[in-house]
């Protein structure tokens, strides 16, 4: 018999991820589950027949490693047209299964023993444990309620030799922030004379609100010369159980980021990227998406207006943090335990985001939701 008892966890500190555990929660006691990201309408049916149609025409084998090549192409021509910046799609696309993994192997490509790998806290969970099983030294930043700015002169004084990576998010998970103008001249001053790549993780790149724009680093020539930029087609197309996204990086990037999705992955689901490849090419702006969602925001908000709750800025993805210091002292955690047991509502605590830190009286909401799930949550929200 091996000793098990030998075996020694590469990820000690690492539990169970917050969004399992809270869905599962949510599950247990019937509660409405605003935790988890997702949305709990359908997608497109016209999405789900021409996968459908992909399937019997027979594209149920392997894809090419780096993605179906129309997909890739059709990703080129769309960021181009909102971003400026043509990716190659032969070398400079990677598709991958989610932005889960994009950001898994980037990460995998580039993070050496030793090296230092900066990240704004709250973090998307998935960040820091892939920094820890290369070997990297995370370098927290912490970003504070109600507003979360990132100060760009703590990150110069955070930046050394030894950077090898910075991650940003933006529109940011959990927070609903988003970098502007300023922010991109600060990361832009922060990598002077350093040869750090930026990670730059923009799921969330259609649902920005109130007219502002999404600040892609495909905009910016300088900083997309050392960028890996991400997204993933779950978030756009309502489609998250498809796990679908892609890297697009310069091509001395990209054949690293293949390097090792090539034995992450090796591909992803044939049917559904060509489906994509055509649903990109037919509305590459997704202009209706942000609107879409910010009527969603504005009947979230509106509806909770009499709770004690007190929204914080929410500029963009589909999460809207409420304070909840009018209600209870409680920890994070504690209160969003009991507000599952005892009022049927799920969130997510922020505390599982920050390492060592105080989350502050804040918990996640996700507004993704039918009209009358987000008016029978706020029913439930204001008896709090
Ligand atoms: N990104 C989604 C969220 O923030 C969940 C992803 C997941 O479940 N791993 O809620």
């Amino acid at each position: 018999m091996p000793d098990i008892k030998a075996l020694r966890s590469k990820l000690p500190s690492t539990g169970v991820s917050i969004f399992a555990v809270m869905s599962k929660l949510a599950t247990e006691h019937g509660a409405i589950n605003l935790s988890q990201g997702f949305p709990d309408f359908d997608c497109s049916p016209d999405l789900v027949d021409t996968v459908a149609r992909h399937m019997r025409a027979g594209q149920n084998q392997y894809a090419p490693m780096p993605g179906v090549f129309a997909l890739r192409t059709a990703l080129a021509e769309k960021i181009q047209q909102l971003y400026g910046r043509r990716y190659d799609p032969a070398t400079e696309i990677t598709i991958t299964a989610g932005a889960t993994e994009a950001l898994y192997s980037t990460l995998t490509a580039l993070v050496h023993g030793g090296d230092e790998v900066i990240l704004f806290q709250p973090a998307y969970d998935s960040y820091l444990p892939a920094v820890e099983l290369s070997g990297g030294v995370p370098r927290l930043i912490t970003l504070r309620p109600p507003d979360y700015r990132i100060d760009w002169d703590e990150v110069r004084h955070a930046v050394s030799a030894r950077t090898r990576v910075i991650v940003i998010n933006t529109p940011h998970n959990p927070t609903g922030t988003i970098l502007d103008r300023d922010d991109v001249r600060g990361l832009t001053r922060a990598l002077e004379r350093t040869d750090a790549v930026v990670v730059a993780d923009e799921v969330y790149e259609h649902i920005v609100f109130d007219g502002a724009r999404h600040e892609s680093l495909a905009r910016y020539p300088e900083l997309a010369e050392r960028a890996v930029v991400i997204s993933s087609f779950g978030k756009t197309y309502h489609t998250t159980g498809w796990k679908v996204g892609y890297a697009a990086a310069p091509q001395r990037l990209s054949v690293e980021i293949q390097r090792v999705h090539q034995f992450v992955a090796f591909a992803v689901n044939t049917p559904v990227q060509h489906a994509y490849a055509e649903f990109v090419a037919r509305d590459p702006l997704c202009t209706s998406l942000a609107p879409f969602y910010q009527q969603k925001r504005d009947a979230f908000l509106s509806l909770i207006r009499k709770s004690r709750f007190k929204p914080l800025a929410c500029r963009g993805t589909y999460f809207q943090m409420l304070d909840y210091s009018a209600i209870t002292e409680e920890p994070d955690e504690a209160f969003a335990l009991r507000l599952i047991r005892d009022h049927g509502v799920a969130a997510i605590p922020v505390s599982p985001f920050l390492q060592g830190a105080d989350p502050g009286p804040v918990l996640r909401f996700c507004f993704a939701k039918r009209d009358e799930t987000l008016e029978f949550a706020a029913e439930r929200l204001c008896r709090v």
